[in-house]
């Protein structure tokens, strides 16, 4: 019987574990804390968003750059398989309104309670408190348990599935970048991704809209040439988060490194009322009764609530336009200069990784035959909505396969 290790115990790692014990290999998964998926766990805190509705065209866009290389995986194992799979597990899904996909108890713990009794049930081994290290000079993966004793372990396959570097208490602290890179392997730096921004708000902001939402939003990140990202936007004590500025994440990284070398800002544009051009706005915003105060005008003509007023004048120093055209320029673009993001260790998720460059179309290592990786531990990146998590199976399942094929061959010990 050929012998598989899976290195961490997350989505992607324990969907391999899964794929590779189906096909009757004896698997053991080594994970570094006490209980595995912990993370998978903390995303069912608020609703676990497994995967997303809308059809594979637009679903593919959400990979971006690496949409292309994703692609194949999610035709292996892809949303509609994933929601089969939770239910086969006693958790069936729903659609939510906005397309996303949750399990129906909406909670991650009974799909990842039924999900660990499957694994058991194929025989897979879960190590807990087990923690890879590195290679030792024969090219074996040493992993170190609870007592801190290293041991070589002998494999048939390794699949690496060590995730990325945000909430690094829950497991997954990118400290693999180190010894991955000393055997050669290119690894862009990890970055932030799925973050809320960092604005220096004035006192008189944040004491009166910290906490407040600006709905349904357009946000343009100034001159980078990125689609606008709509939706509902929260405005912070330190900055502003929510959807569509996670989903300008990519744009706004590009913009902050420019701002770094040439000192240009990074400033991202607030459409208020992405629903009218600038043209209608002025036209509605001509009919300024002449007692109105510059509040009741917004409010009447345009329909502007006070935290979009607030904006407003926090982006002009408190002074507004007085004329139309101008007032409508600048509810298209309000300008808000983002001074960084917040820290990768409140990130959801992370950019960077693994380069592409350095995995065969199975997602093995170039440099190290044998060797697998999946997960968020790869160079790729995509917005909320469970297009996370379903790339994290989708190369779980990739990655298997790969190794079942590796197993198959010649090339094989
Ligand atoms: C707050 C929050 C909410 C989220 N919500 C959603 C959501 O609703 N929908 C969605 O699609 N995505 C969501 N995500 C993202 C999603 O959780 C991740 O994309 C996904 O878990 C990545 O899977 P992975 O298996 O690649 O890595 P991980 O889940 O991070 O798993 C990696 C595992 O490897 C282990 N490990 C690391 N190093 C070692 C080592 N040296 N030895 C042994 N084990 C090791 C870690 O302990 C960890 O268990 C959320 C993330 C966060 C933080």
């Amino acid at each position: 019987m050929s012998t598989a290790t899976v290195i961490g115990g997350g989505p992607a790692g324990l969907f391999a574990a899964e794929t590779l014990a189906r096909a009757g290999v004896d698997v053991t998964v080594h994970e570094r804390k006490p209980s595995p998926g912990r993370r998978f766990l903390l995303a069912g805190h608020g609703g676990l968003n497994i995967t997303h509705s809308e059809p594979r065209a637009p679903f593919l866009t959400r990979y971006g750059s690496s949409a292309d290389r994703i692609a194949p995986m999610l035709e292996r194992f892809g949303p509609d398989d994933l929601r089969a799979w939770c239910a086969e597990l006693g958790e069936p899904t729903f659609v939510g309104s906005s397309g996303r996909v949750f399990p129906q108890a909406f909670r991650a713990t009974p799909l990842f309670r039924a999900w660990l009794s499957r694994l058991g049930e194929l025989g897979v081994r879960l190590e807990r408190r087990s923690q890879w290290c590195e290679w030792d000079p024969e090219g074996r993966v040493l992993i170190a348990d609870a007592t801190g004793n290293t041991r070589a372990v002998e494999t048939d396959v390794t699949v690496f599935a060590l995730g990325g570097a945000s909430w690094p208490h829950l497991g997954a602290d990118g400290a693999w970048v180190g010894p991955f890179r000393e055997r050669g392997v290119g690894v862009t730096e990890l970055r932030p991704a799925n973050v809320g921004l960092r604005v220096a708000w004035s006192d008189v902001f944040v004491e009166r809209f910290a906490g407040a939402p600006l709905k349904n939003v357009s946000l343009s990140v100034r001159g980078s040439g990125a689609a606008p990202q709509r939706g509902d936007a929260m405005l912070t004590r330190t900055g502003i988060e929510g959807g569509p500025v996670y989903a300008s994440g990519a744009a706004v990284r590009a913009a902050l490194d420019a701002a770094a070398s040439e000192g240009a800002p990074c400033v991202l544009e607030v459409d208020l009322r992405p629903d009218l051009d600038a043209d209608q706005l002025r036209r509605r915003l001509e009919r300024r009764r002449p007692k109105d105060s510059a509040s009741t005008w917004l409010r009447r003509a345009v329909g502007l609530d006070p935290t979009s007023i607030g904006l407003l004048r926090e982006a002009d120093g408190g002074a507004l336009p007085t004329e139309a055209t101008e007032m409508a320029a600048l509810i298209k673009a309000v300008p808000v200069t983002i001074t960084d993001t917040m820290p990768i260790d409140r990130a959801i998720s992370t950019a960077g990784g693994i380069a592409w460059s350095e995995v065969d179309e199975h997602l093995m290592l170039r440099r190290m035959p044998g060797t697998f990786v999946a997960g968020e531990m790869l160079d790729w990146e995509a917005p909320t909505g469970g297009y996370l998590l379903q790339a994290s199976f989708s190369m779980g399942a990739w990655a298997a396969d790969g190794a079942l094929a590796w197993l198959g061959s010649d090339a094989a010990p």
